[in-house]
């Protein structure tokens, strides 16, 4: 279906994902050297199915809070480097480094409490939006290694232990964004906070369950099959995919999701949404 949405994105944003992507990769390798990980829980899939919630509610994950404290002090220095346009905001909350709690920062994270942190950021008269997004860049590559131990248990038939399709069995985060595999066509969902991957089923709707013949479509634009729309028309909702079997090529899937806002915008000017405000509001 053709589309008039522009595709451009802001000029340097891709950039400055792909950066801090580099950035935390970096930051995940050295903290992998030291960090002191619990016990690997076994059968982490009997686990979710069990209490149907994310691994890391049940087994929590302990990160020594002046880790975390160094790897947020360094990440706004790469990003003052990065984002000057923003370096007065950014600057702000380095000023309150030294006031945190951060046993107690750690803890509303990993809850996804964004209440307590907007509430926090507004306190501070911090932008709650920036502020979340900084704090949240900055324990991602603590959840990326918890989240490796598991992947390759979780990866596949999820789906029959876990009827929560948009969560992430480990972190809990909501994702946006699946692929369809290149040798079979089987969709898994991909989570951009903990790079975790599980799989779903290929036409269903990961909103609601719906699996009507006929209320599940999908929507490309212009010259680009690899990058599609499902919407279902029964809840309104929609998914992005990136479809490997066009190219044959996998995708930076963290980077496909930025890539791709241009979907998001058609999703909304069409009518259709991806419920993230239902699971802010939770
Ligand atoms: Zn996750
Ligand atoms: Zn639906």
């Amino acid at each position: 279906m053709p589309s008039n949405i522009p595709v451009q994105l802001p000029n340097g944003y891709l950039e400055f994902f792909s950066s801090l992507e580099s950035w935390q990769n970096e930051q995940q390798i050295k903290l992998q050297a030291n960090m002191q990980l619990a016990q690997v829980v076994e059968e982490p899939l009997r686990k979710i199915a069990k209490h149907r919630r994310p691994l890391i509610t049940i087994t929590g994950l302990e990160i020594d809070p002046e880790r975390y404290r160094q790897l947020l002090a360094d990440l706004l220095v790469f990003l003052i480097e990065q984002r000057p346009d923003i370096a007065a905001s950014l600057e702000a909350i380095q000023q309150q480094l030294s006031s945190f709690d951060y046993a107690l920062l750690i803890t509303r994270l990993i809850e996804q409490d964004m209440k307590y942190l907007q509430e926090l950021a507004r306190s501070l008269k911090i932008s709650p939006q920036l502020f979340i997004f900084v704090l949240d860049h900055a324990i991602r590559p603590f959840l990326r290694i918890y989240a490796a131990q598991y992947q390759a248990d979780i990866f596949e038939y999820t789906y029959q232990n876990w009827d929560l399709p948009t969560i992430c069995p480990i972190c809990g985060s909501k994702s946006h964004f699946s692929r369809l595999r290149a040798e079979d066509g089987r969709r898994f969902m991909f989570c951009d906070r903990c790079f975790t991957e599980w799989e779903t089923r290929y036409l269903e709707c990961v909103h609601c369950g719906n699996d009507e013949p006929g209320k599940i479509n999908y929507i490309s634009v212009e010259n680009d099959a690899s990058n599609q729309l499902y919407i279902c028309e029964k809840c309104r909702g929609y998914l992005k995919t990136y479809d490997e079997r066009p190219s044959g090529m996998p995708t930076d899937l963290f980077l496909a999701n930025i890539q791709t806002i241009y979907l998001d915008l058609l999703a909304e000017e069409k009518g259709y949404s991806n419920h993230n405000d239902d699971w802010i509001a939770q």
